[in-house]
């Protein structure tokens, strides 16, 4: 049995990029960029003043009150070309206006009489004063963006000023997401004695969207090998495939035979994690196949552990795995020994810590608990008592910081 570290390692080691594609800048946000960018030209592309007021040789101002003819007008969008400030002279300008030829410094319209003809100058001057140099935001043949840089306004709005259009990324992988077993009904029929609906497929399809990806929902393959045939190899068509339930020891578990039977090739079984020990993992050509535990805790756990990461990956982001940090324990829990255990918790910030408190019954039948949980402690294999007061291990599940009590 692979521990829960191992099997992460291996299933990043599998997952790679599956495309570069182009798309416009709004359909960029969120998505990673594959390539360094350097710049056509300078930005800014000329000097220009970071002031509405006037341009002028800062020698003539070394004695304030001092009073300059004003001797040109450049307004925004204006080349300034053929603009000049002579000795004794300003010329009146707008912000983001080029500055013109012989001046060294801009003084606000605030700092001055404000003067049409004449402009008397109340502030001393210091060369170089609210002047913007050419390139000095970024320059010309340097790089502005770097291969696997996430795209958001701030980036869409360097890409749009050097006039790109469209831009590359990673393309989003279609993700296929099979169930398994005969006591399913499709969401919208109604469940007989013995029967549930078929849930998971729609909280995988959720998070497999919410993260960047294509969801497409394959269907159930009901507990026959014919019907396993058929189905898993259509989801074998995606990017990645993911099924859920039918990969435990039982003899209607067919998942694992049925994908080695289509030329799929297992690389692990089981885990040591709790919960989600069933989980199998397979690689078919280029297509990562994850066979997680029927259970919607134990589905929605090892996606968030496992299958989450290798989609980040493939997306091409760097940084896979969400942030752990430590919180101070409200209460003991204890567990067994030889398997990592998540635990679904709640946290309160409070005097500079973070604190954690079991969010429910932590059986993974109760799918309420994970309904409640706000965050996921990791407690380490080898542990088996977690006293109130330790510190334990972390992590965010899901997006939404507003769940978290004193982050308001
Ligand atoms: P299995 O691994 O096939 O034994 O399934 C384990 C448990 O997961 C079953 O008892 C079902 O209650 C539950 N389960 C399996 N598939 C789904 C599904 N698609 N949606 C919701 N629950 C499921
Ligand atoms: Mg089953």
């Amino acid at each position: 049995m692979l521990s829960f570290e191992q099997a992460r390692q291996v299933i990043l080691k599998k997952s790679a990029p599956v495309g570069i594609e182009q798309v416009t800048l709004l359909e960029a946000v969120g998505r990673v960029l594959p390539h360094d960018l350097v710049t056509p030209w300078d930005m800014p592309r000329w000097d220009n003043s970071a002031m509405d007021g006037y341009a002028v040789r800062s020698a003539d101002c070394r004695q304030v009150p001092c009073t300059l003819k004003v001797s040109g007008y450049i307004p925004a969008g204006a080349s300034g070309e053929g603009v000049k400030v002579e000795p004794g002279c300003a010329v009146r300008i707008m912000t983001g206006a080029p500055s013109p030829a012989g001046c060294d410094a801009i003084v606000s319209v605030e700092e001055t009489d404000d003067g049409q003809l004449d402009v008397t100058l109340l502030q001393p001057v210091i060369k170089g004063q609210h002047v913007r140099l050419r390139g000095e935001d970024v320059a010309s043949g340097s790089f502005f963006i770097r291969g696997g840089t996430i795209v958001r306004p701030p980036e869409v709005n360097i890409l749009a000023s050097f006039g790109k259009v469209l831009v590359d990324v990673y393309r989003r992988p279609v993700v296929a997401i099979l169930s398994t077993g005969d006591e399913l009904v499709e969401l919208g029929g109604v469940p007989g004695p013995g029967e549930i609906i078929n849930s998971n497929a729609l909280s995988l399809a959720a998070a497999v969207a919410e993260m960047g990806c294509i969801p497409r929902i394959v269907g159930i393959a009901r507990d026959t090998r014919e019907s396993h045939l058929e189905k898993l190899q259509e989801g074998l068509n995606a990017d990645v495939l993911i099924t859920s339930a039918g990969v435990s020891a039982g003899d209607r578990d067919l998942v694992r035979d049925v994908l080695s039977e289509l030329g799929v090739e297992q690389i692990f079984w089981k885990v040591g994690i709790k919960p989600g020990g069933p989980t199998a993992f397979a690689m078919f050509k280029t297509t990562p196949v994850f066979s997680l535990p029927g259970n919607p805790v134990s589905t929605m756990i090892t996606f968030e552990e496992f299958v989450r990461p290798a989609l980040l990956k493939m997306l091409g982001h760097q940084r896979v795995l969400r942030p752990t940090f430590k919180a101070v324990l409200r209460e003991d829990i204890g567990k067994k020994p030889g398997k990592v255990q998540i635990v679904r918790v709640n946290l309160e910030f409070d005097e500079g810590n973070w604190f954690a408190s079991s969010a429910g019954n932590q059986a993974t039948a109760i799918l309420k608990t994970m309904v409640d949980a706000q965050a996921l402690a990791v407690l380490p294999a080898e542990g088996v008592f977690f006293a109130k007061g330790d510190e334990i291990d972390v992590h965010f599940y899901g997006n939404y910081c507003d769940r978290v009590e004193a982050l308001q």
